[in-house]
């Protein structure tokens, strides 16, 4: 027998309707590439996304075509975000930070058909555009005034121009929610960068399990900065969970450093903010240096590489801004889980609080997650054996864009390529990637642990360490360090730090310091880059 209930597809475009009618008059505010700060309403983004449908019906956009974005966090990327999902087309977030190369390979294995890119890209555009060879029209996001006067774009088209001259009659159509909205490629740290394709039903439930308390706890009272960029898997989510909830949103548009992300914030109130821990350790470096404080921030989502306990106290203790410790990939939408306390926790001593705090947190509803040995054998939730990885899920892959099918999942689990630990409450501690733990005599030594550790030394602004290649215990830790600008600190100082604070034999065998870090396109480490540079660095224990 089946439920008499109403049957309404989870479609993006409900997303937006929702947010025009309940919050008409809330502001969605970007930095724009332009120069001046914009601000409209969800009444007038809805309703320029519906000129926006017309607009890509006039340009012959089909469903199912892939339309791709070029762009930074802004309001005319906020418009294709559901202009283009919501009339059935998919959109195709390009990440501009990769190499031109990547940037062609992907947009021909997504064979996108359209692109539309931000002023920033025009020279970059310019040189991808004989390899694109599925784009048959470039739109330029910006308006008239903006225009380059001789580009060698072929037949350019300008965004506001089109929207401009577009009807605002549009009615979303209806369709099945497992509809394909949108498609964002890994970074491809290993081989050739794979597309994830995700639907209208999992970025929808995603959103309704990103706005949950014990998520992120999204309403209609905050006000959302979303740094985390929106052509990285849905910028966590929060394009689509701000519309749910009716938060204001805030747009930072290209400029990341320090200042410009503080005096946006402060500007426009932002009580949310999210981000991956490169970014906030450049704008707690200018606000330290500069004496300032956050007087309306309260939470902020850190994830995308492991948060270090330093700066989580850094936040809280120093700022007053709670820090939510976020685990997930693009694989999963992103959001795997987050770290909060439960009531039993309430009565615990703060240093104890924390402890759990800093661990990549519990599982959403809607994802499961498991840890299994390299036989595929569950592994105990106690906190200590670690394994890898699985998910399964709403807002999980199923397979890749274009791969064989059914080749992706171990037995319905995604296998994530982390290793963590889950303990008996189901709090789960990412303890390496697959690639990255160091293998030890057999024996299995967490990198994350050892760089969490280096980077609460004083004068450690950031640090990584990799394996490095051992006779008699085939790898050792090698500990890569940057330091804070005019101090000082020695090879002995820094492994004295470590003394009593972990097992022995996981004592890093050198430290070397450096200028700095390579960084992937999304701000993480790059330890392959490294694990390169060293992979003829004899230790001196060799
Ligand atoms: P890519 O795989 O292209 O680098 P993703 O954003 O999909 O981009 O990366 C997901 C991976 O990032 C996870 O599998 C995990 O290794 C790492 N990661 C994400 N969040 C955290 C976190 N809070 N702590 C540790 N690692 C994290």
């Amino acid at each position: 027998m089946l439920g008499l209930m109403q049957n309404q597809p989870l479609l993006i475009s409900s997303l937006l309707e929702h947010a025009a009618r309940h919050h008409a008059d809330t502001e969605v505010v970007s930095r724009t590439i332009e120069g001046p700060i914009h601000r409209y309403t969800y009444a007038d983004l809805a309703r320029r996304t519906r000129k926006l449908a017309n607009v890509l019906a006039g340009l012959g956009v089909q469903t199912g075509d892939r339309v791709a974005t070029l762009a930074w966090n802004g309001f005319r990327h906020l418009e294709l975000y559901y202009g283009i999902s919501s009339t059935g087309a998919v959109l195709h977030t390009l990440n501009p930070r990769l190499f031109q190369d990547q940037l062609v390979w992907i947009a021909n294995h997504a064979e996108d058909s359209y692109l539309f890119f931000d002023l920033t890209f025009v020279p970059l555009v310019e040189t991808l555009a004989p390899q694109l060879k599925s784009v048959k029209k470039f739109v330029l996001m910006t308006d008239r005034a903006h225009m380059p006067a001789d580009s060698k774009i072929p037949d350019l088209q300008c965004y506001e121009d089109l929207i401009e001259a577009a009807s605002e009659d549009y009615e979303w159509p209806q369709f099945d929610e497992n509809t394909a909205s949108s498609l964002c490629y890994t970074s491809g740290t290993t081989g050739n960068p794979k597309g994830v394709l995700y639907s209208h039903r999992s970025n929808v439930l995603e959103a309704y399990g990103a706005a949950l308390p014990d998520t992120l706890n999204l309403s209609a009272f905050d006000s959302v900065m979303p740094v985390v960029p929106m052509f990285h898997a849905n910028s966590w989510c929060l394009v689509y969970a701000c519309l749910l909830t009716g938060a204001k949103l805030v747009l930072p548009g290209k400029d990341m450093d320090g200042k410009s992300l503080y005096e946006l914030m402060q500007a426009e109130q932002v009580t949310f903010a999210a981000g991956v821990p490169t970014i906030w350790l450049l704008l707690l470096q200018y606000i330290e240096k500069e004496g300032l404080r956050f007087t309306t921030l309260k939470r902020t989502v850190i994830g995308g590489s492991a948060c270090p306990p330093a700066m989580m106290r850094t936040f809280q203790d120093k700022y007053g801004v709670t820090v939510l410790h976020a685990w997930g990939m693009t694989e999963m939408s992103p959001l795997g889980s987050v770290s909060t306390l439960k009531y039993k926790h309430k009565t615990w001593a703060p240093e104890k609080q924390n402890e759990l705090l800093y661990k990549q947190g519990r599982t959403i509803y809607g994802v499961d997650m498991k840890i299994v040995d390299d036989a595929g054998k569950s592994l105990p939730w106690d906190g200590r054996a670690f394994g890898n990885l699985l998910v399964k899920g709403y807002w999980v892959l199923r397979d890749y864009y274009k791969s064989e099918p059914g080749s992706t999942l171990q037995g319905g689990w995604f296998p994530t390529g982390d290793v963590a630990t889950i303990d008996a409450d189901g709090y789960m501690n990412i303890t390496d990637r697959t690639k990255d733990v160091i293998k030890s005599g057999g024996e299995w030594i967490s990198s994350i642990d050892l760089e969490n550790l280096a980077i609460a030394h004083p004068a450690v602004a950031e640090a990584a360490c990799i394996a490095a290649h051992h006779p008699k215990w085939d790898e050792r830790p090698l500990l890569v360090v940057v330091k804070k600008p005019n101090v000082d600190l020695t090879r002995e100082e820094m492994l004295k730090f470590f003394e009593g604070k972990i097992a022995k034999w996981w004592m890093p065998d050198d430290v070397i310091f450096v200028d700095e870090l390579p960084h992937t396109a999304t701000g993480k480490l790059q330890k392959l880059k490294l694990r390169e540079k060293f992979k003829d660095y004899k230790l001196p224990t060799a």
